[in-house]
Protein backbone atom coordinates (compact mmCIF):
# COMPACT_ATOMS: atom_id res chain seq x y z
CA UNK A 1 0.00 0.00 0.00
CA UNK A 2 1.99 3.17 -1.18
CA UNK A 3 0.50 5.76 1.78
CA UNK A 4 1.77 8.64 -0.71
CA UNK A 5 -1.08 7.59 -3.30
CA UNK A 6 -4.21 6.54 -1.14
CA UNK A 7 -7.59 7.17 -1.90
CA UNK A 8 -10.69 7.30 0.04
CA UNK A 9 -11.60 3.70 -1.72
CA UNK A 10 -8.07 2.25 -1.14
CA UNK A 11 -8.30 3.30 2.57
CA UNK A 12 -12.11 1.98 2.96
CA UNK A 13 -10.70 -1.34 1.51
CA UNK A 14 -7.62 -2.08 3.13
CA UNK A 15 -9.87 -1.33 6.71
CA UNK A 16 -12.85 -3.80 4.89
CA UNK A 17 -10.30 -6.49 4.04
CA UNK A 18 -8.13 -6.06 7.55
CA UNK A 19 -5.25 -5.60 5.37
CA UNK A 20 -4.65 -2.62 8.26
CA UNK A 21 -6.33 -1.39 11.18
CA UNK A 22 -7.25 2.28 10.90
CA UNK A 23 -4.11 2.68 13.92
CA UNK A 24 -1.68 1.03 11.70
CA UNK A 25 -2.80 2.89 9.21
CA UNK A 26 -2.58 6.52 11.04
CA UNK A 27 0.97 5.70 12.32
CA UNK A 28 2.10 4.77 8.92
CA UNK A 29 0.73 8.01 7.99
CA UNK A 30 2.21 10.17 10.67
CA UNK A 31 5.59 8.07 9.95
CA UNK A 32 5.27 9.18 6.14
CA UNK A 33 4.16 12.66 6.74
CA UNK A 34 7.24 13.55 9.39
CA UNK A 35 9.51 12.24 7.12
CA UNK A 36 8.44 14.15 4.11
CA UNK A 37 7.19 17.29 5.45
CA UNK A 38 10.58 18.94 6.26
CA UNK A 39 10.85 19.38 1.90
CA UNK A 40 7.90 21.63 1.41
CA UNK A 41 6.97 21.97 4.68
CA UNK A 42 3.31 21.88 4.41
CA UNK A 43 2.71 21.25 8.07
CA UNK A 44 3.17 23.34 10.79
CA UNK A 45 2.49 20.98 13.39
CA UNK A 46 1.07 17.17 13.79
CA UNK A 47 -1.46 15.49 16.10
CA UNK A 48 -0.69 12.46 16.26
CA UNK A 49 -2.72 11.76 20.02
CA UNK A 50 -5.02 13.00 18.45
CA UNK A 51 -5.44 11.00 15.17
CA UNK A 52 -4.66 7.62 17.30
CA UNK A 53 -7.71 8.27 19.12
CA UNK A 54 -9.81 9.20 16.04
CA UNK A 55 -8.30 5.66 14.69
CA UNK A 56 -8.98 4.00 17.80
CA UNK A 57 -12.32 4.68 17.71
CA UNK A 58 -12.63 3.88 14.15
CA UNK A 59 -11.10 0.99 15.02
CA UNK A 60 -13.57 0.12 17.63
CA UNK A 61 -16.84 0.45 15.20
CA UNK A 62 -15.33 -1.95 12.80
CA UNK A 63 -14.66 -5.01 15.93
CA UNK A 64 -18.11 -3.75 16.46
CA UNK A 65 -19.70 -4.35 13.01
CA UNK A 66 -20.46 -0.97 13.27
CA UNK A 67 -20.70 1.27 10.20
CA UNK A 68 -17.44 3.20 10.41
CA UNK A 69 -18.46 6.27 8.15
CA UNK A 70 -17.42 7.09 4.75
CA UNK A 71 -14.38 9.20 5.67
CA UNK A 72 -12.92 5.77 8.28
CA UNK A 73 -9.22 6.12 8.33
CA UNK A 74 -8.74 8.75 6.02
CA UNK A 75 -5.50 10.62 6.89
CA UNK A 76 -6.84 14.49 6.60
CA UNK A 77 -4.80 17.81 7.09
CA UNK A 78 -6.35 20.74 8.37
CA UNK A 79 -5.42 24.38 7.42
CA UNK A 80 -4.30 26.33 11.12
CA UNK A 81 -7.09 28.73 10.67
CA UNK A 82 -10.35 26.30 11.84
CA UNK A 83 -10.16 25.41 15.45
CA UNK A 84 -9.24 22.52 16.71
CA UNK A 85 -9.81 21.45 20.48
CA UNK A 86 -6.58 21.06 22.37
CA UNK A 87 -4.25 20.86 19.14
CA UNK A 88 -2.90 24.22 18.77
CA UNK A 89 -4.24 26.65 16.39
CA UNK A 90 -1.69 29.12 15.39
CA UNK A 91 -3.53 31.06 11.90
CA UNK A 92 0.42 31.35 11.40
CA UNK A 93 0.60 34.03 13.25
CA UNK A 94 2.83 35.31 16.08
CA UNK A 95 -0.10 36.44 18.04
CA UNK A 96 -1.36 32.95 18.19
CA UNK A 97 1.66 31.32 18.03
CA UNK A 98 0.84 29.47 21.81
CA UNK A 99 -3.57 29.09 21.25
CA UNK A 100 -4.61 25.74 22.33
CA UNK A 101 -8.26 26.35 21.49
CA UNK A 102 -11.02 24.70 23.75
CA UNK A 103 -13.73 23.42 21.10
CA UNK A 104 -13.84 22.05 17.41
CA UNK A 105 -15.23 23.67 14.18
CA UNK A 106 -18.42 22.08 13.10
CA UNK A 107 -16.26 20.68 10.50
CA UNK A 108 -13.77 18.95 12.03
CA UNK A 109 -16.47 17.40 14.24
CA UNK A 110 -18.16 16.36 11.90
CA UNK A 111 -15.16 15.32 9.30
CA UNK A 112 -14.01 12.82 12.44
CA UNK A 113 -17.71 12.05 13.08
CA UNK A 114 -17.54 10.69 9.36
CA UNK A 115 -14.43 8.62 10.68
CA UNK A 116 -11.44 10.66 9.03
CA UNK A 117 -8.42 11.78 11.01
CA UNK A 118 -6.84 14.82 11.65
CA UNK A 119 -3.45 13.97 11.08
CA UNK A 120 -2.31 18.11 11.21
CA UNK A 121 -2.13 21.55 10.90
CA UNK A 122 -1.46 23.01 8.11
CA UNK A 123 1.03 26.34 6.92
CA UNK A 124 -0.98 29.21 5.32
CA UNK A 125 -0.90 32.71 5.13
CA UNK A 126 -1.30 34.76 8.40
CA UNK A 127 -5.14 34.66 9.18
CA UNK A 128 -5.35 33.60 5.16
CA UNK A 129 -4.79 36.67 4.06
CA UNK A 130 -2.61 36.02 1.05
CA UNK A 131 -1.99 34.37 -1.98
CA UNK A 132 1.51 32.81 -1.93
CA UNK A 133 1.47 31.24 1.95
CA UNK A 134 4.72 33.90 2.11
CA UNK A 135 3.16 35.40 4.71
CA UNK A 136 2.86 33.11 7.32
CA UNK A 137 4.94 34.18 10.85
CA UNK A 138 6.51 30.90 10.55
CA UNK A 139 8.35 30.97 7.01
CA UNK A 140 7.32 29.86 3.54
CA UNK A 141 5.57 26.41 2.12
CA UNK A 142 7.17 25.40 -1.07
CA UNK A 143 5.36 23.61 -3.91
CA UNK A 144 6.02 19.74 -3.90
CA UNK A 145 5.83 20.39 -7.57
CA UNK A 146 8.64 22.75 -7.76
CA UNK A 147 10.25 23.29 -4.72
CA UNK A 148 11.91 26.56 -6.03
CA UNK A 149 8.04 28.14 -6.10
CA UNK A 150 5.05 29.19 -4.17
CA UNK A 151 2.52 26.32 -3.61
CA UNK A 152 -0.38 29.37 -4.12
CA UNK A 153 -2.15 30.51 -0.99
CA UNK A 154 -3.39 31.18 1.46
CA UNK A 155 -4.27 27.23 1.71
CA UNK A 156 -0.84 26.57 0.45
CA UNK A 157 0.26 23.92 3.32
CA UNK A 158 -3.17 22.02 2.67
CA UNK A 159 -2.57 21.87 -1.17
CA UNK A 160 0.87 21.30 -0.54
CA UNK A 161 0.34 18.17 1.73
CA UNK A 162 -2.28 16.19 -0.54
CA UNK A 163 -0.01 16.83 -3.71
CA UNK A 164 3.03 15.46 -2.03
CA UNK A 165 0.52 12.37 -0.15
CA UNK A 166 1.31 13.43 3.37
CA UNK A 167 -2.49 13.42 3.39
CA UNK A 168 -5.67 12.02 1.39
CA UNK A 169 -7.45 14.89 1.65
CA UNK A 170 -7.40 18.11 3.29
CA UNK A 171 -9.49 21.45 4.18
CA UNK A 172 -8.61 24.69 3.51
CA UNK A 173 -10.69 27.55 3.58
CA UNK A 174 -11.40 30.15 0.45
CA UNK A 175 -12.54 34.13 0.74
CA UNK A 176 -11.06 35.13 -2.53
CA UNK A 177 -9.64 31.65 -4.30
CA UNK A 178 -7.48 30.45 -1.36
CA UNK A 179 -8.96 27.11 -1.86
CA UNK A 180 -8.93 27.05 -5.60
CA UNK A 181 -5.69 29.33 -6.84
CA UNK A 182 -3.09 26.65 -4.33
CA UNK A 183 -5.23 23.77 -5.81
CA UNK A 184 -4.42 25.31 -9.31
CA UNK A 185 -0.99 25.45 -8.41
CA UNK A 186 0.03 22.03 -6.74
CA UNK A 187 -1.81 19.92 -9.40
CA UNK A 188 -4.65 18.61 -6.99
CA UNK A 189 -8.39 19.74 -7.08
CA UNK A 190 -9.42 22.30 -4.42
CA UNK A 191 -13.68 22.76 -3.86
CA UNK A 192 -15.35 26.18 -2.77
CA UNK A 193 -18.99 25.32 -1.65
CA UNK A 194 -21.55 27.77 -2.04
CA UNK A 195 -21.26 30.61 0.68
CA UNK A 196 -23.29 28.74 3.69
CA UNK A 197 -22.72 25.10 2.68
CA UNK A 198 -20.50 24.25 5.26
CA UNK A 199 -21.16 25.52 8.43
CA UNK A 200 -18.05 28.71 9.34
CA UNK A 201 -18.33 27.60 13.15
CA UNK A 202 -14.68 27.64 14.49
CA UNK A 203 -13.03 28.88 11.10
CA UNK A 204 -10.94 32.00 12.23
CA UNK A 205 -12.96 34.61 10.75
CA UNK A 206 -11.13 36.89 8.05
CA UNK A 207 -13.68 38.47 5.97
CA UNK A 208 -17.18 36.73 7.67
CA UNK A 209 -19.20 37.53 4.35
CA UNK A 210 -16.77 35.79 2.21
CA UNK A 211 -15.40 33.25 3.99
CA UNK A 212 -16.06 29.09 2.84
CA UNK A 213 -14.37 25.45 4.19
CA UNK A 214 -13.93 23.61 1.88
CA UNK A 215 -11.88 20.06 0.47
CA UNK A 216 -9.10 19.71 -0.99
CA UNK A 217 -8.22 16.12 -2.80
CA UNK A 218 -6.23 14.49 -5.38
CA UNK A 219 -9.48 13.16 -7.44
CA UNK A 220 -13.21 14.58 -8.03
CA UNK A 221 -14.80 11.56 -5.59
CA UNK A 222 -12.67 12.10 -3.06
CA UNK A 223 -13.35 16.00 -2.50
CA UNK A 224 -17.22 15.01 -3.08
CA UNK A 225 -16.98 12.60 -0.44
CA UNK A 226 -15.25 15.20 2.14
CA UNK A 227 -17.54 18.14 1.16
CA UNK A 228 -20.84 15.62 2.03
CA UNK A 229 -19.40 14.34 5.01
CA UNK A 230 -19.06 18.09 6.49
CA UNK A 231 -21.61 20.53 4.67
CA UNK A 232 -25.44 21.14 6.06
CA UNK A 233 -27.06 23.14 8.31
CA UNK A 234 -25.38 24.26 11.86
CA UNK A 235 -27.15 26.08 14.52
CA UNK A 236 -24.03 27.42 16.07
CA UNK A 237 -23.40 29.58 12.16
CA UNK A 238 -26.36 31.32 11.12
CA UNK A 239 -25.20 31.93 7.92
CA UNK A 240 -25.37 27.98 7.28
CA UNK A 241 -27.75 27.06 5.11
CA UNK A 242 -30.85 24.56 5.55
CA UNK A 243 -30.85 22.93 2.06
CA UNK A 244 -30.47 19.47 2.09
CA UNK A 245 -27.15 17.95 1.64
CA UNK A 246 -27.57 15.87 -1.96
CA UNK A 247 -25.59 12.34 -2.32
CA UNK A 248 -22.45 14.26 -4.11
CA UNK A 249 -20.98 10.90 -5.68
CA UNK A 250 -23.99 9.43 -6.88
CA UNK A 251 -23.84 12.66 -9.40
CA UNK A 252 -20.60 10.96 -10.81
CA UNK A 253 -21.85 9.01 -13.76
CA UNK A 254 -19.82 10.61 -16.17
CA UNK A 255 -23.11 11.69 -18.69
CA UNK A 256 -22.79 15.25 -19.16
CA UNK A 257 -24.27 15.60 -22.91
CA UNK A 258 -25.81 18.79 -23.40
CA UNK A 259 -24.83 20.46 -20.70
CA UNK A 260 -24.59 24.19 -21.61
CA UNK A 261 -21.30 25.86 -20.85
CA UNK A 262 -20.16 29.32 -20.76
CA UNK A 263 -16.78 30.65 -21.70
CA UNK A 264 -16.80 34.65 -20.34
CA UNK A 265 -14.98 36.86 -22.24
CA UNK A 266 -13.98 39.35 -19.94
CA UNK A 267 -12.17 36.31 -18.28
CA UNK A 268 -10.03 35.65 -21.45
CA UNK A 269 -9.46 38.18 -22.94
CA UNK A 270 -6.11 38.62 -21.36
CA UNK A 271 -5.44 35.06 -20.59
CA UNK A 272 -1.90 34.04 -21.96
CA UNK A 273 0.69 32.04 -22.68
CA UNK A 274 0.38 28.50 -21.75
CA UNK A 275 -1.91 29.03 -19.10
CA UNK A 276 -4.01 29.88 -21.82
CA UNK A 277 -3.30 26.57 -24.24
CA UNK A 278 -4.00 24.85 -21.68
CA UNK A 279 -7.45 26.30 -20.28
CA UNK A 280 -8.47 26.09 -24.52
CA UNK A 281 -7.35 22.25 -24.97
CA UNK A 282 -9.83 21.44 -21.45
CA UNK A 283 -12.71 23.40 -22.96
CA UNK A 284 -12.56 21.24 -26.12
CA UNK A 285 -12.56 18.00 -23.86
CA UNK A 286 -15.79 18.93 -22.83
CA UNK A 287 -17.22 19.37 -26.05
CA UNK A 288 -16.01 16.08 -27.35
CA UNK A 289 -17.69 14.71 -23.98
CA UNK A 290 -20.90 16.30 -25.54
CA UNK A 291 -21.09 19.78 -23.83
CA UNK A 292 -22.74 22.95 -25.85
CA UNK A 293 -19.82 25.69 -25.15
CA UNK A 294 -20.74 29.48 -25.82
CA UNK A 295 -19.39 32.84 -24.77
CA UNK A 296 -21.07 34.54 -22.36
CA UNK A 297 -20.33 37.90 -20.58
CA UNK A 298 -19.84 39.00 -17.35
CA UNK A 299 -19.28 42.95 -17.55
CA UNK A 300 -18.42 43.47 -14.16
CA UNK A 301 -16.13 41.17 -13.99
CA UNK A 302 -13.48 44.32 -14.39
CA UNK A 303 -14.28 45.55 -10.74
CA UNK A 304 -14.18 43.14 -8.94
CA UNK A 305 -10.80 43.02 -7.66
CA UNK A 306 -11.01 46.89 -6.48
CA UNK A 307 -14.59 45.54 -4.93
CA UNK A 308 -13.41 42.54 -2.99
CA UNK A 309 -10.50 44.43 -1.45
CA UNK A 310 -11.91 46.90 0.15
CA UNK A 311 -14.97 44.52 1.35
CA UNK A 312 -12.56 42.17 2.56
CA UNK A 313 -10.53 44.67 4.45
CA UNK A 314 -13.57 46.31 5.63
CA UNK A 315 -14.27 43.20 7.65
CA UNK A 316 -10.93 41.83 8.29
CA UNK A 317 -10.35 45.50 10.18
CA UNK A 318 -13.22 44.30 12.07
CA UNK A 319 -12.80 40.72 12.93
CA UNK A 320 -8.97 41.24 13.84
CA UNK A 321 -9.86 43.90 16.29
CA UNK A 322 -10.02 40.81 19.14
CA UNK A 323 -6.47 40.03 19.01
CA UNK A 324 -5.88 42.79 21.83
CA UNK A 325 -3.47 40.76 24.04
CA UNK A 326 -6.08 40.67 26.56
CA UNK A 327 -7.60 37.48 25.40
CA UNK A 328 -6.58 34.19 23.82
CA UNK A 329 -3.47 36.61 22.27
CA UNK A 330 -0.01 36.11 22.94
CA UNK A 331 0.59 39.46 24.96
CA UNK A 332 3.99 41.54 24.35
CA UNK A 333 6.08 42.00 27.71
CA UNK A 334 6.68 45.50 27.36
CA UNK A 335 4.78 48.00 28.04
CA UNK A 336 3.12 50.02 30.93
CA UNK A 337 0.18 51.00 30.40
CA UNK A 338 -3.07 49.52 28.60
CA UNK A 339 -3.30 51.54 25.35
CA UNK A 340 0.85 50.66 25.61
CA UNK A 341 -0.11 47.35 25.44
CA UNK A 342 -2.26 47.09 22.85
CA UNK A 343 0.12 49.23 20.52
CA UNK A 344 2.71 46.76 21.56
CA UNK A 345 1.24 43.41 21.39
CA UNK A 346 -0.35 44.66 17.53
CA UNK A 347 2.40 45.88 16.28
CA UNK A 348 4.97 43.03 17.26
CA UNK A 349 2.23 40.61 16.50
CA UNK A 350 0.65 41.37 13.48
CA UNK A 351 2.19 40.81 10.09
CA UNK A 352 3.02 43.14 6.96
CA UNK A 353 0.18 41.97 5.27
CA UNK A 354 -2.34 42.02 7.92
CA UNK A 355 -1.25 45.75 9.40
CA UNK A 356 -1.77 47.07 5.46
CA UNK A 357 -5.29 45.60 5.76
CA UNK A 358 -6.12 46.93 8.88
CA UNK A 359 -5.60 50.24 7.75
CA UNK A 360 -7.08 49.64 4.81
CA UNK A 361 -10.31 48.32 6.22
CA UNK A 362 -10.33 50.64 9.00
CA UNK A 363 -9.87 53.54 6.36
CA UNK A 364 -12.77 52.41 3.90
CA UNK A 365 -14.89 52.04 7.06
CA UNK A 366 -14.49 55.72 8.52
CA UNK A 367 -16.75 58.42 8.50
CA UNK A 368 -16.70 60.48 5.39
CA UNK A 369 -15.31 57.68 3.24
CA UNK A 370 -18.02 54.96 4.04
CA UNK A 371 -20.40 55.88 1.12
CA UNK A 372 -17.11 56.64 -1.30
CA UNK A 373 -15.78 52.77 -0.32
CA UNK A 374 -17.65 50.39 1.30
CA UNK A 375 -21.11 51.38 0.41
CA UNK A 376 -19.60 51.66 -3.60
CA UNK A 377 -18.31 48.10 -2.84
CA UNK A 378 -21.27 46.48 -1.85
CA UNK A 379 -23.59 47.83 -4.55
CA UNK A 380 -20.70 46.59 -7.38
CA UNK A 381 -20.73 43.40 -5.12
CA UNK A 382 -24.47 43.24 -5.85
CA UNK A 383 -23.64 43.78 -9.73
CA UNK A 384 -21.22 41.02 -9.73
CA UNK A 385 -23.70 38.55 -8.34
CA UNK A 386 -25.86 40.18 -11.11
CA UNK A 387 -23.75 38.77 -13.75
CA UNK A 388 -23.71 35.51 -12.24
CA UNK A 389 -27.85 34.88 -12.30
CA UNK A 390 -28.06 36.26 -15.95
CA UNK A 391 -25.00 33.61 -16.85
CA UNK A 392 -27.44 30.65 -14.90
CA UNK A 393 -30.11 31.96 -16.83
CA UNK A 394 -28.51 30.39 -20.32
CA UNK A 395 -25.48 28.28 -18.89
CA UNK A 396 -25.51 25.21 -16.44
CA UNK A 397 -21.80 26.17 -15.70
CA UNK A 398 -19.04 28.78 -16.25
CA UNK A 399 -15.67 27.89 -17.20
CA UNK A 400 -12.80 29.92 -16.64
CA UNK A 401 -9.24 29.96 -15.77
CA UNK A 402 -8.33 29.82 -12.10
CA UNK A 403 -5.14 31.80 -12.07
CA UNK A 404 -3.31 34.24 -14.68
CA UNK A 405 -0.12 32.26 -14.50
CA UNK A 406 1.12 29.05 -12.93
CA UNK A 407 3.16 28.79 -9.76
CA UNK A 408 5.67 31.54 -9.59
CA UNK A 409 8.99 31.91 -7.31
CA UNK A 410 8.99 32.30 -4.30
CA UNK A 411 9.83 35.80 -3.03
CA UNK A 412 8.90 37.00 -6.75
CA UNK A 413 5.91 39.31 -5.92
CA UNK A 414 6.54 39.55 -2.44
CA UNK A 415 7.40 43.39 -2.29
CA UNK A 416 4.85 43.95 -4.82
CA UNK A 417 1.08 43.61 -2.77
CA UNK A 418 -0.65 44.65 -6.05
CA UNK A 419 0.70 42.18 -8.02
CA UNK A 420 -0.04 39.63 -5.81
CA UNK A 421 -3.61 40.89 -5.38
CA UNK A 422 -4.02 41.31 -8.99
CA UNK A 423 -3.18 37.57 -9.46
CA UNK A 424 -6.60 36.77 -7.59
CA UNK A 425 -8.77 38.42 -10.80
CA UNK A 426 -10.60 34.93 -12.16
CA UNK A 427 -10.85 33.55 -8.09
CA UNK A 428 -12.32 36.28 -6.47
CA UNK A 429 -15.66 36.72 -8.49
CA UNK A 430 -17.10 33.40 -7.62
CA UNK A 431 -16.17 34.45 -3.82
CA UNK A 432 -18.11 37.48 -4.11
CA UNK A 433 -21.14 35.87 -5.72
CA UNK A 434 -20.94 33.34 -3.17
CA UNK A 435 -21.63 30.38 -5.95
CA UNK A 436 -19.82 27.17 -5.84
CA UNK A 437 -16.47 26.88 -7.54
CA UNK A 438 -13.65 24.97 -7.97
CA UNK A 439 -10.45 23.81 -9.14
CA UNK A 440 -9.89 20.84 -11.66
CA UNK A 441 -6.24 19.74 -12.74
CA UNK A 442 -5.79 20.90 -16.59
CA UNK A 443 -2.49 19.65 -17.76
CA UNK A 444 1.21 21.35 -17.37
CA UNK A 445 3.06 23.54 -18.79
CA UNK A 446 5.97 23.04 -20.44
CA UNK A 447 8.05 23.23 -17.58
CA UNK A 448 5.92 20.51 -15.68
CA UNK A 449 3.97 23.55 -13.92
CA UNK A 450 0.32 22.39 -13.02
CA UNK A 451 -2.62 24.44 -14.21
CA UNK A 452 -6.20 24.27 -12.90
CA UNK A 453 -9.43 24.92 -14.82
CA UNK A 454 -12.45 26.38 -12.65
CA UNK A 455 -16.10 25.35 -13.04
CA UNK A 456 -18.60 27.42 -11.59
CA UNK A 457 -22.06 26.64 -11.18
CA UNK A 458 -25.19 28.22 -9.14
CA UNK A 459 -25.85 28.41 -6.08
CA UNK A 460 -26.22 24.88 -4.56
CA UNK A 461 -25.31 23.67 -7.61
CA UNK A 462 -22.33 21.61 -6.38
CA UNK A 463 -24.16 17.80 -7.73
CA UNK A 464 -23.47 19.16 -11.50
CA UNK A 465 -20.20 21.22 -10.50
CA UNK A 466 -18.71 17.76 -9.13
CA UNK A 467 -20.43 15.73 -11.93
CA UNK A 468 -18.64 18.11 -14.83
CA UNK A 469 -15.40 17.67 -13.39
CA UNK A 470 -15.66 14.53 -12.42
CA UNK A 471 -16.45 13.53 -16.65
CA UNK A 472 -13.10 15.63 -17.32
CA UNK A 473 -11.15 13.93 -14.92
CA UNK A 474 -12.21 10.62 -16.00
CA UNK A 475 -11.73 11.58 -19.47
CA UNK A 476 -8.28 10.73 -18.99
CA UNK A 477 -7.35 13.89 -21.26
CA UNK A 478 -4.85 15.03 -18.91
CA UNK A 479 -2.73 13.39 -16.47
N1 LIG B 1 -5.61 35.96 -2.05
C1 LIG B 1 -6.79 36.51 -1.51
C2 LIG B 1 -6.45 37.47 -0.39
O1 LIG B 1 -5.32 37.67 -0.18
C3 LIG B 1 -7.69 35.41 -1.04
C4 LIG B 1 -7.39 34.92 0.31
C5 LIG B 1 -8.35 33.87 0.75
O2 LIG B 1 -9.13 33.37 -0.04
N2 LIG B 1 -8.30 33.56 2.03
O3 LIG B 1 -7.30 38.00 0.26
Amino acid sequence: MKIESLTIDAVRQALGTRQASAAELTREALRFAERENPRTGAYLHFSPERALAAAARVDERLAHGEDPGPLAGVPVAVKDVIVTKGVRTTCASKLLANYVPPYDATAIVRMEAAGGIVLGKTNCDEFAMGSSTENSAFGPVRNPVALDRVPGGSSGGSAAAVAQGTAVVALGSDTGGSIRQPASFCGVVGVTPTYGRVSRYGLTAFASSLDHIGPFARTVKDAAILLGAIAGRDPADSTSAEAPVPDYTAALDGNVKGLKLGLPREYLKDLKGESSDLLYRGVDVLKRLGCEVREISMPATDYAIATYYIICTAEASSNLARYDGVRYTTRSPHSDTLSEMYRNTRGEGFGAECKRRIMLGTYVLSHGYYDAYYLKAQKVRALIARDFARAFEQVDAIVAPVSPFPAFKLGEKLDDPMAMYLSDIYTITGSLAGVPCMSVPCGQTAEGLPVGMQILTRHFGETTMFRLAHAFEQSGAVN
